[in-house]
């Protein structure tokens, strides 16, 4: 399975965690909220599943890249 995260812009509080830990694929807009680096390779699963849960505000939604279908991250 390949996982895909999508960043809540609405419940992101700008923590800045995922752009540190990979700013090669998390960046800040204008506003300075997280949205992901268009064109950046998907994490692998188990980072993207750990970033996710380290998230503050749990704006860091993870989805099946296949199906669409969104992973709850907790019970992954
Ligand atoms: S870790 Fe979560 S709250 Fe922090 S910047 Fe990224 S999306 Fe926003």
């Amino acid at each position: 399975m390949t996982y895909r995260i999508e960043v809540d812009k609405e419940i992101c509080i700008s923590s800045g965690r995922c752009v540190a830990e990979y700013p090669e694929r998390f960046r800040f807009d204008d506003e300075e909220v997280a949205e992901g680096v268009p064109g950046a390779p998907a994490l692998p699963d188990d980072a993207a599943l750990r970033l996710a849960r380290a998230c503050p505000s749990s704006a860091l939604l993870v989805f099946d890249a296949d199906t669409g279908e969104e992973i709850d991250i907790f019970a992954s």
